[in-house]
């Protein structure tokens, strides 16, 4: 509302500030022609009996023993209750064109006589010589240019406690007295304007607001003052010449003054506090429309309601102030002001009331400086609430616009958290589909030895887009150079082997997050179980962090790097184990654990399918038994585990001194047999005889010590010549080494 007042209110302010400049102009330039009316007066109490042609006998005999002098026609002394009075005085010369007597008031009705004539009445006189109130106008009265020096009388009737003339008076060329009016009406009829437009304004949009009493209150008061203010300028009677309805308006407005401010006051102070203010205004407004009706109907005088509405107010308007006089430090500036406001306009009616009843000499109060000053605070408050809503209203778009642009970004944040945990799960994905690709290759492997390859193949892929290097070890060969490196910078193997860093082992004991953040680079350890030899460091894979030189990824995305990896090498290995397994499950059954060499049951199988094989091809086959001597001996002497060493030697021996192509087996104990596809007795009694010397020459080395060497004595059978059944072949060679051992040990014997 305030906001709505302002914008109006802007426009009405332009046109005040254009006021003084009118009220300066306005009065000067007619002021020079008027004079006041100084002269001695006369007055006689009562009423002129009249002559038969009506005319005021008093008018013209000269009895003036029975007029008294007084210096201004009011109050004379002596009244005791009467109601009729008549006033004279000698007019001094006329030197106008048009002359005429400005007064400003009269207490009540008044008839003036020139020359016995009637020459200006306002108000009724009844037979009686009575009347009743008609309100207080100034009144311009027209005077004969020749009336310099003669008597003009007043007959004057008040029920009122004033009776006479009262205010200026004033002789003056007429049109000038005229202009004076004017003139001097313009700042109460620019005022009253003013304040009715704000009363008209704060009513209007007061249902909107949320202050409604507030608003209210403000209307009231300024229509309230406006009104009074707009009865009280001289000019309205040029407007419309209705002197008591004039006079109507001005006292409610003027009693409603009170009812206002108590209004007014009554939402400031605490609701414990304002029911004296309500009283207060119950009181006024009883008395505002008791006093109007019954002066309506006729039943009382308006003019005798004031003394008492002055009287009462005189009483009220302390009580109200007091508790106001807290507001006065206590309260808001919008209070301060309009409290200030108020307090004059209040100081202005009480002098005013004072001028009324002759307590001060009579003077024209500027009560619309109080109106005005009022008008004026709502103004400056209605801009100054208009400045701090449109400050508010930019504090709040910025702060819109802060918080829409927060919440952009935090979807955007969202957006992309989203995007990326749908990446990584994608990634998740493809991994595990690469994972199971790997296994099932490691799964074909028959041999352990042969993942070395698919790992070198498969890993980057699974490791991609983290750089790495997969290193073997475990393996005589030179592990120094990675077997696989992927992606850039390749993560050096002595640089992270240099710090202790957490590897999938370590990692399972205790994941270690922060150090997986930080650290450059993961080791992972490829190892599997060995059926025998238990955990078995298989190869390394050095993967870098993705933490590493960026900064973008989250915790959450290195997290899953870690896990994918952590779980990827947990399946390898198990992999690993079981080919492990399978490898060692497979050659336990025909291999020797201590030589390495095929064992006997191997050699069952195979030696059947060679004779078959050479029967039916009739191609050669030879086939050598060894047996250590004096073996016995030799554990006596040395121990068992120099025995052990003994044969180990033996078998590297015999693997050496045959082909790829023959069979080596241990046959059991000190025994061993080959088996020679192809060979004859005599290429296989070379061979026999080159082991033989071989073994001999040889000393034995167990662990520091170099010992004895063992000396061998072979048997030596062959198919088709001179066995001519191959399956006596065995039988023949046993034979054959049955008799070496007889012969003195040490030495080769043929069968046949
Ligand atoms: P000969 O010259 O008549 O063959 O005499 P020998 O002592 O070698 O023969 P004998 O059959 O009397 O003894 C074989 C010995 O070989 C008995 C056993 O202690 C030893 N031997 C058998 N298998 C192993 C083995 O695996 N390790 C060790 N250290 N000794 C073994
Ligand atoms: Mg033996
Ligand atoms: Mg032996």
């Amino acid at each position: 509302m305030f906001r709505r007042i302002a914008r109006l209110s802007a426009l009405v302010l332009t046109l005040l500030l254009g006021l003084p400049g009118l009220f300066a102009l306005a009065p000067q330039t007619v002021a020079a022609e008027i004079a006041p009316l100084e002269r001695t007066w006369d007055y006689r109490w009562g009423d002129s009996p009249v002559a038969p042609d009506g005319t005021p006998l008093w008018t013209q005999t000269s009895e003036e023993g029975a007029w008294i002098a007084i210096d201004f026609p009011s109050n004379p002394p002596g009244r005791g209750g009467r109601g009729n009075i008549w006033y004279r005085v000698t007019l001094p010369p006329l030197d106008w064109r048009d002359p005429a007597l400005f007064i400003f008031s009269v207490d009540t009705i008044v008839e003036v006589y020139l020359d016995g004539q009637l020459l200006y009445h306002h108000g009724t006189f009844s037979a009686e010589g009575r009347g009743e109130f008609a309100g207080w106008p100034w009144h311009l009265i027209p005077l004969p240019r020749d009336a310099g020096g003669k008597k003009l009388y007043f007959r004057v009737f008040s029920d009122y406690k004033d009776i006479g003339l009262w205010g200026e008076l004033l002789l003056g060329e007429r049109i000038d007295l005229l202009q004076r009016i004017l003139a001097q009406s313009v700042e109460r009829l620019i005022t009253s304007g003013f304040s009715l437009l704000i009363a008209i304004l704060a009513l209007i949009f007061a249902p909107l607001e949320r202050d409604r009493r507030g608003f209210g209150a403000i209307a009231l008061f300024s229509f309230a003052s406006g009104s009074m203010l707009l009865s009280g300028a001289q000019a309205a009677l040029l407007i419309v010449n209705r002197p008591l309805l004039w006079e109507f308006l001005g006292a409610g407005g003027y009693y409603l003054i009170p009812v206002a401010i108590a209004l007014l006051l009554e939402q400031w102070l605490r609701p414990d506090r304002s029911w004296l203010l309500v009283m207060i205004r119950r009181l006024h407004l009883a008395y505002l429309f008791g006093a109007l009706a019954l002066a309506g109907l006729g039943w009382i005088s308006l003019a005798n309601t004031y003394p008492v509405f002055d009287l009462l107010f005189a009483i009220t308007l302390p009580i109200m102030m007091l508790p106001a006089l807290r507001l006065a430090r206590a309260g808001t500036l919008e209070q301060q002001l309009i409290l200030a406001a108020v307090a004059l306009l209040a100081l202005l009616l009480m002098l005013d009331m004072a001028v009324a009843h002759n307590l001060l000499p009579w003077t024209q109060v500027p009560l619309n400086w109080g109106v005005l000053a009022f008008s004026l605070a709502i103004v400056l408050i209605s801009v100054r609430h208009f400045a701090s809503t449109q400050r508010e209203l930019a504090l709040l778009n910025t702060s819109l616009e802060t918080q829409v642009a927060a919440r952009t970004a935090e979807l955007e944040r969202l957006a992309q958290a989203e995007a990326t945990r749908a990446r990584l799960l994608e990634m998740e994905n493809r991994k595990a589909a690469e994972l199971e690709a790997l296994i099932a290759r490691v799964q074909s492997c028959d041999r352990l030895a042969e993942t070395e390859q698919v790992l070198s193949d498969s890993l980057p892929g699974l490791c991609t887009p983290l750089p790495g290097a997969f290193y073997r070890v475990g393996t005589a060969v030179d592990n120094s150079e990675p077997r696989a490196t992927w992606g850039q910078p390749v993560p050096d193997l002595r640089e992270s082997l240099a710090a202790p860093t957490p590897g999938p082992e370590s990692a399972r004991d205790s994941v270690n997050t922060d150090t997986l953040e930080t650290s450059r680079v993961w080791p992972l350890r490829l190892r599997y179980e060995h059926p025998q030899l238990g955990r078995t460091d298989f190869g390394l894979l050095l993967v870098r962090s993705p933490a590493d030189g960026t900064a973008t990824e989250s915790i959450h995305t290195i997290h899953l790097w870690w896990r994918i990896l952590e779980r990827a090498v947990e399946k390898i290995n198990l992999a690993l184990s079981l080919l492990a397994l399978q490898e060692e499950l497979r050659d336990l059954s025909y291999q020797d654990g201590l030589t390495g060499l095929k064992n006997r049951r191997f050699l069952d199988q195979v030696l059947a399918r060679e004779i078959a094989l050479a029967e039916r091809q009739r191609s050669s086959l030879s086939l050598v038994i060894c047996d250590v001597d004096h073996f016995k001996q030799f554990n006596d002497n040395h121990g068992h585990a120099a025995g052990d060493a003994a044969l180990r030697q033996v078998a590297t021996q015999l693997s050496q001194a045959f082909r790829n192509t023959d069979l080596v087996c241990r046959f059991g104990g000190e025994e061993f047999v080959v088996l020679m596809p192809g060979a004859s007795l005599t290429s296989a009694r070379e061979r026999g005889e080159t082991l033989r010397t071989m073994v001999a020459a040889e000393p034995i080395q167990f662990q520091d010590q170099i010992l004895r060497p063992v000396t061998l004595s072979v048997g030596i059978a062959s198919y088709p010549e001179p066995v001519t059944n191959p399956s006596t072949l065995m039988v023949r060679a046993d034979q054959a080494l049955y008799r070496a051992k007889q012969a003195g040990r040490d030495r080769v014997e043929l069968a046949g």
